[in-house]
């Protein structure tokens, strides 16, 4: 019996090979940065780094690291314990309040990871007699948060208004007591920002709540870095926000929930990766304390990200690429055919530029693409460099 399931195990590593769709993890030897050291063909390469989401470069910011590194000094390294028993410290609630401040909320609780904070959000605010209503293209740990609670489930397809208020009227000819509307704030594969606008004016309308996850906007989005919705105009209406300090907000570790006082003390009592993890670390706190004051005064930041964005899709396009439309960060170069896509990457890597290329299932089938990034600390040179990659590896792959 032991045999037949380590066999299987084996045999289904060799179906992920043989579809291609295996993921090899490449070695970095430097702090994340536009530019890294990366293991390559048996030595170390130093290339442009286009796939991280540090779309504000500040994973490496030396501010961070060194509040981190004092933080420690005061704190120590270590919680050994879950926030409720003796793992909450001073910095725990000063981090979880300007947490609030910043994305306008009452409260807002730390959970490990925002896969962490969606997969305990919905459980308990929710029970058997309300519906979720949510978006298919929706991130996995929202689509587990919503397994894991009792509520109906209702999809609606991506972006689809149309469908949303099918859903939310099938919703209420169910009798739900509670609907709620969970979209992503930005589908990440795409780089397209959902219509929170028009989300909202439909939960208006039906008289539902609204969950957004904006892990891929939390600091750079919208006026100020308050992200998609308040690049939508619909801050207020948003009821719970979650998010993540592992993507703009320096790439350390972290998520959270954002909503009215009462939901988070519920949240505290009741969210199971709450109550049965690890409180975030000091290092983390002191890095994350100090990112939100750079977040606060980083207009320049956000306008530098949103430059090289305009350079970078100027330039592609100009080249003959096709680039997925859109105002975020995340540029998808189109390439349509996944083993196309494997080619290109591998071949951008060995001109010195590090992207991703992404196929079914992450992305449609036929829909394969490279998904670039752009960073705030990304020069005019590395932008041009980039283009100049691309195009050459295009032009020999036959793709412009
Ligand atoms: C990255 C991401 C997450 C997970 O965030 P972590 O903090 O890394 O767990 C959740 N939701 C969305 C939409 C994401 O893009």
């Amino acid at each position: 019996m032991r045999d037949a399931f380590y066999a299987r195990i084996d045999q289904t590593l060799a179906d992920i090979r043989e579809q291609g769709l295996e993921k090899i993890e490449r070695q970095i030897t430097s702090p994340q940065g536009p530019e890294i050291d990366v293991a390559h063909n048996g030595k170390t390469v130093r290339v442009l780094n286009f796939c991280a989401n540090n779309y504000l470069g500040l994973a490496d910011n030396r501010a961070l690291v060194e509040a981190a590194k004092a933080t420690m000094d005061d704190y120590g390294y270590g919680m050994a314990s879950v926030r409720f028993i003796c793992g909450t410290t001073d910095l725990h609630r000063r981090l979880e309040r300007d947490i609030a401040d910043f994305l306008g909320y009452e409260d807002s609780i730390l959970f490990a990871a925002c896969f962490d904070a969606n997969g305990g959000v919905f459980e308990p605010l929710l029970t058997a007699e309300d519906a979720i209503i949510s978006d298919t293209l929706n991130h996995a740990s929202i689509i587990d948060g919503v397994r894991l609670c009792k509520a109906r489930r209702y999809r609606f397809a991506n972006s689809d208004m149309g469908d949303l208020q099918t859903q939310l009227r099938k919703a209420d000819a169910d009798g739900a007591r509670t609907k709620l509307i969970v979209t992503d704030g930005v589908f990440s594969m795409d780089g397209y920002i959902a219509r929170l606008d028009e989300i909202c004016r439909l939960a208006d309308q039906y008289s539902a709540l609204v969950l957004v996850d904006d892990a891929h906007a939390t600091g750079f989005m919208g006026p100020g870095g308050k992200g998609t919705p308040a690049h939508c105009g619909v801050a207020e209406r948003v009821d719970i926000l979650t998010g993540t300090l592992g993507k703009a907000m320096g790439g350390g570790m972290g998520g959270f929930v954002c909503a009215s006082k009462n939901v988070v003390h519920l949240l505290r009592n009741r969210a199971r990766p709450y109550l049965f993890s690890n409180a975030l670390t000091p290092a983390l706190l002191g890095a994350a304390l100090k990112t939100f004051e750079l977040i606060r005064d980083g207009d320049a930041l956000r306008a530098q990200l949103f430059r090289n964005a305009e350079r970078f899709r100027a330039q592609m396009a100009e080249a003959g690429f096709e680039l997925l439309p859109g105002e975020h960060p995340i540029i998808p170069v189109m390439i349509y055919d996944a083993k196309k896509a494997a080619e290109m990457a591998a071949a951008l890597m060995d001109e010195g530029v590090y992207v991703t290329a992404f196929s079914y299932p992450v992305v449609p089938k036929g829909q394969a693409r490279i998904r670039t990034q752009m960073c705030a600390a990304h020069t005019d040179e590395h932008v041009d460099r980039a283009v100049t990659a691309f195009a050459k590896v295009g032009k020999e792959l036959a793709i412009i």
